[in-house]
């Protein structure tokens, strides 16, 4: 699918046109915001969400557990930084969040990231199991979704405030802005969050196969997300992670060609995290543009 070209009509309003290519899967991304100003966005977001937890003692309490995450992701962040080396410079980090009710996983961009301790608990995740979770949030931020999801919220703004100019005012004016905003949830947004959300798995199976994790884990993570919904396909899960019957066979299929990363005998690189710092009280609102949230029962 060429996103340049089914936004071009919005980015032409905006007045400026950018389409990048996605690391690994070579999609053509449509980019009116840079990763560093979602950068600069999710550090904010970041100090936002883990400062009032940490003041309720929630982050990284369990030193165990904390231990455990940092070895996987460890791993998954060294094969990252192969794909993309300009990002050894980021800020990687990960906070585990003390939350048994939250099934939720994510990571920023510059790569600063977090697991609820619900996930693990609830579905009792394998170390190849959280590899697959953390792999899939590591690739989000790696394919710089944060960033192009930025970019079609502008361009989604511009677009519908042109479309009322143009119509006028009145209720017709606003009937219209009504359309165009349904039109561009189900025409744009859904099909744009699918896509990423299908990279991300492509992506991050990739990831964990060549930090060392069975990739056989992926499509058993998503099975057991499934399970732990209750119903499959509500509504609201849907919106913004895609899982179906559908997922799980794709993440099946790329199983094979997996293999050889994951049975690679070579020993697998491990990234050095810098020491954990105290996340200083949020200044300012920011607004959270992550990606690959998950889901909260
Ligand atoms: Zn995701």
């Amino acid at each position: 699918m060429n996103f340049c070209r089914t936004l071009l009509l919005l980015a032409v309003t905006a007045g400026v046109i950018a389409c990048q290519t996605a690391p690994v899967t070579g999609r053509q991304q449509l980019m009116l915001v840079s990763e560093s100003d979602a950068i600069d966005a999710s550090k904010q977001a970041y100090t936002q969400t883990l400062a009032p937890l940490q003041k309720q003692g929630k982050v990284n309490s369990d030193a165990a557990l904390k231990a455990r995450v940092d070895a996987i992701t460890a791993r998954l962040v060294a094969q990252a930084i192969l794909y993309r080396p300009e990002t050894a410079s980021w800020d990687w980090q990960v906070a585990v969040i003390d939350d048994p009710n939250t099934l939720n996983a994510w990571c920023m961009a510059g790569g600063r990231m977090a697991i609820y301790t619900g996930i693990i608990q609830k579905l009792h995740l394998t170390d190849d199991e959280i590899a697959q979770v953390m792999g899939h949030e590591i690739a989000h931020a790696l394919a710089k979704h944060t960033a192009e999801r930025m970019s079609y919220a502008y361009a989604q703004q511009v677009g519908l405030s042109a479309a009322g100019a143009a119509l006028g005012s009145g209720a017709v004016s606003q009937a219209a802005l009504q359309g165009a905003a349904l039109a561009t949830t189900v025409g744009v947004q859904l099909p744009n969050s699918r896509t990423q959300e299908a990279e991300a798995d492509r992506i991050g199976i990739e990831l964990a196969a060549k930090a060392g994790y069975d990739p056989h884990a992926a499509p058993k993570l998503w099975e057991k997300m499934l399970n732990a919904t209750g119903s499959r396909g509500q509504s609201d899960w849907l919106s913004t992670h895609p899982a179906s019957e559908k997922r799980l066979q794709s993440l099946a299929a790329l199983i094979p060609q997996m293999m050889p990363y994951y049975e690679e005998k070579t020993p697998r690189p491990v990234y050095k995290f810098k020491t954990a710092r105290a996340v200083r009280a949020p200044t300012e609102h920011a607004n959270a543009m992550r990606v690959g949230l998950w889901i909260t029962v």
